[in-house]
């Protein structure tokens, strides 16, 4: 059975508090998780050391940062590398969120020096693509996609390709309220796939992928069911703890 992933990004929301809070209510609900169900929290920088040590002693729980940057180190000011996420002990990095490529221009090229520098740092990137509703409109949405795969992963090994985890995200249905029909979300997971599995075979049959755009409490488990959707990465309602609870309880 592929990783099933329920992973929470909380975007730049919550204080310290309010985060250490929403960790506790989840935490306390004592879900009994498969071997093969994670849950991931990606949080904002400052609060890392924190979620990190609040899981550390709990065995499906991970926590993930929502970016690092493309550049090993150096004079960039503001900007966290991946080596610093891994010398704290975060194995986990959101790479490629749409709400990056739009609003902090993050190019196909630049995403793939970030799935690099993560993989160098043992961290496993949680690569978002999706398209973006006129692309949609047009019917191209295949393509488009299969372009973001192309130019981002397909220069990694084999043994690389197999440490990343994929998050769709059509554009279109992120923070809008909009839902992908079930159909809709695995028609372009099981091209995903196939695009993946064109260039690494049978590997491409163990790599999670994962839907993201207002997955609910109400509607994640239909959407968890199709055969390639394996789990959810979630914005507004991982922010309320019921409704996290709900939607890891919502994997198959
Ligand atoms: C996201 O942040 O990746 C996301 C899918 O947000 P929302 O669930 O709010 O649509």
């Amino acid at each position: 059975m592929r990783k099933q992933i329920a992973a929470a990004n909380w975007k730049m929301n919550l204080t310290f508090q309010q985060a250490e809070k929403l960790l506790d209510d989840v935490l306390g609900a004592k879900i009994q998780f498969k071997g093969y169900q994670q849950a991931i929290f990606a949080v904002p920088f400052p609060y890392l050391l924190l979620t990190r040590s609040e899981l550390e002693e709990e065995k499906n729980y991970y926590v993930a940062a929502q970016n690092c940057y493309h550049k090993k180190n150096g004079a960039f000011t503001g900007e966290v590398s991946a080596e610093m996420l891994h010398s704290i002990g975060v194995g986990h990095c959101v790479v490629g969120h749409s709400e990056r490529r739009e609003y902090f221009g993050e190019t196909n090229s630049m995403l793939a020096d970030k799935l690099d520098l993560c993989l160098e740092n043992f961290i496993t990137p949680i690569f978002c693509c999706g398209e973006p509703l006129a692309i949609r409109d047009t019917g191209a949405q295949n393509e488009f996609v299969e372009t973001q795969l192309r130019e981002s992963i397909f220069h990694l090994s084999p043994d690389s390709f197999q440490r990343i985890i994929i998050a769709y995200e059509p554009i279109w249905a992120i923070g809008t309220g909009k839902t992908a029909t079930t159909g809709q979300a695995q028609e372009m997971h099981a091209h995903i796939r196939s695009c993946l599995s064109k260039k690494y075979g049978a590997a491409a049959d163990e790599v999670s992928i994962l839907y993201g755009g207002s997955v609910k409490a109400g509607n994640a488990r239909e959407l968890f069911s199709c055969p390639d959707v394996d789990g959810g990465l979630v914005g507004g309602a991982s922010l309320i703890a019921a409704d996290f609870i709900k939607i890891i309880a919502g994997l198959k």
